[in-house]
């Protein structure tokens, strides 16, 4: 489906449907409601984190803040002997919201692990393009498991008992929300949920955290561009041969889709291979041999190179390097050769795009996958969700500073501006990548292949690509 990305910048309020009540159950309110200013609705990794800025923002402190979660309350998190298959690299914005309220202590009092450099390479031509900070002591992202990022944000947030309830096999059924422009509808003062127990919790705004299927974003009748990439994102922890220091993120793009390793300790790493629905089926029923050999031919091989685009690229590399200093850092590093695939580490997720066109309505808010739902090739989707926190929170800051409700649009849509400012150009660039490395026809191979290794022989290029995947 062809994205209109021309209309996803503008702000639809015309397309705000005054959809004022919403049913996701049969069930119909018996119980009188009970009042929260701010509903969190979602206790994954973002909807967790946004409960825990707000728990900690001193301006809030006399709010009632309620999160829901759908999910069971999972007990006490021990950090298991085998790594979890699913994990997440962090970028630096994300460490400092983290640090704001201690769950970056905790994630490092538990599990994580640095990548210093990362290499980009393809299959079709010899192109590559490395990451590093020059001294390689700062690493460019950390990789920590999806299960630790979110025991370390409960952790800090169960410290805050008395600020947020959390409530857990727990899910709104119904939403009768205000409308929007100037009717009386738009007036109404809070939220009305209807919960799975039957029972009605109001609230002044409703934060919908709840991922890409998110109920709020329905209720809430947002436009939403849906994209199926028709692959599937195969998991896994590998264990590698070499002695060497683990501390590079590699990924090589194949037409087929990118394969990803991601180091998680000195001797292994994380596997996120983007691939078609079949092969990925494939790929978990191969025997664990038959997979390694899988993993380390897609690293490897050399039988999808382009002859003219290697020629061109020849050329090219001469003429820069007679006029730009040779930059010691950025040689090709050879990839791991990966010996084993951890029992029953193998998984695979479907990938999509999701952009809500809208984030906000009255007394509404979108966070994380509920707004914006990304291919995993940047390594950058909970990033964005973990920076809409952050944003969402001063917005609430300056909302309640200047004495108004939380729930109110103006301040909201400050959220909505700045967040899809940022958050489109990211989506719009990483879905380009994938479907500009997704062909092996001759002229897209010389283009591309050119243009990483301009991107790779210019630093001030890099330092500027750096620092927007940092923020
Ligand atoms: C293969 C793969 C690799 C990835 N790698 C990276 C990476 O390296 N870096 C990165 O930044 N991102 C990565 N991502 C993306 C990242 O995993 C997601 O962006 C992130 O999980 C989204 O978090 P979330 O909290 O917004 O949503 P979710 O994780 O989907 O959490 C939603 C929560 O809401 C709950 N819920 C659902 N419905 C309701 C309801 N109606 N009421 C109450 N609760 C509800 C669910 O139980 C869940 O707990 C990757 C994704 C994939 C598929």
């Amino acid at each position: 489906m062809a994205l209109r990305w021309s209309a996803v910048v503008a702000r639809r309020k015309s397309l705000i449907k005054p959809v004022h009540k919403q049913f996701f159950g049969t069930s119909r309110p018996v119980k009188n409601g009970e009042f929260a200013d701010i509903v969190i609705s979602g206790g994954g990794m973002v909807g967790a984190a946004m409960a825990c800025a707000l728990a900690n923002n001193a301006l809030l402190r006399d709010k009632r803040i309620v999160l829901l979660e759908a999910g069971k309350d999972t007990g006490e998190f021990v950090v298991p002997d085998q790594f979890s298959n699913r994990t997440c690299a962090l970028n630096p914005a994300t460490v400092r919201l983290l640090s704001s309220f201690g769950s970056w202590q905790e994630i490092e009092g538990m599990r994580c692990f640095s990548a210093l450099r990362m290499q980009v390479w393809e299959s079709c031509a010899d192109a590559m393009i490395t990451f590093n900070n020059s001294d390689m002591s700062e690493p460019l992202a950390y990789i920590v498991e999806n299960d630790v990022i979110l025991a370390a944000i409960m952790q800090a947030l169960k410290s805050k008992k008395d600020r947020v309830e959390i409530r857990y096999d727990t899910k709104a059924t119904a939403f009768d929300l205000p409308g929007s422009g100037d009717s009386e509808e738009a007036k109404m003062p809070y939220v009305k949920l209807t919960l799975n127990d039957r029972s009605v919790l109001k609230t002044k705004l409703l934060i919908g955290a709840d991922g890409t299927n998110s109920d709020v974003r329905k209720a809430s009748g947002f436009h939403t561009i849906n994209k199926d990439y028709d692959q599937s994102g195969v998991v896994a922890t590998l264990m590698l041969g070499e002695g060497v220091s683990n501390t590079t993120a590699w990924q090589r793009f194949l037409p087929t889709g990118p394969i990803a390793l991601l180091p998680i300790s000195d001797t292994m790493s994380s596997l996120v291979w983007s691939t078609t629905k079949e092969q990925a089926k494939n790929l978990q029923a191969l025997s664990a041999e038959s997979f390694v050999d899988a993993v380390n031919d897609a690293l490897w091989h050399d039988r999808e190179k382009n002859a003219i685009a290697g020629r061109l690229l020849d050329g090219f590399k001469n003429v820069l390097n007679s006029v730009l200093p040779a930059d010691g850092e950025g040689v090709r590093q050879l990839p791991p050769t990966v010996i084993d695939v951890v029992q029953n580490s193998r998984a695979s997720f479907p990938l999509g795009l999701t952009h809500s066109s809208q984030y906000v309505r009255p007394r509404i808010a979108l966070i994380g996958d509920a707004a914006h739902r990304i291919h995993p090739l940047a390594g950058q989707g909970v990033n964005l969700g973990f920076s809409d926190v952050a944003c969402l929170n001063d917005m609430l800051t300056k909302a309640v500073s200047c004495g108004a409700d939380p729930g109110a649009l103006t301040h909201l849509l400050q959220y909505e501006t700045e967040r899809q400012r940022h958050n489109v150009p990211v989506m719009l660039t990483i879905d380009s990548l994938q479907r500009l490395y997704s062909t092996e026809l001759t002229p897209v191979v010389i283009a591309r292949s050119l243009g990483l290794h301009a991107v790779h022989s210019l630093p001030f290029l890099k330092k500027f690509i750096m620092e927007r995947a940092s923020v």
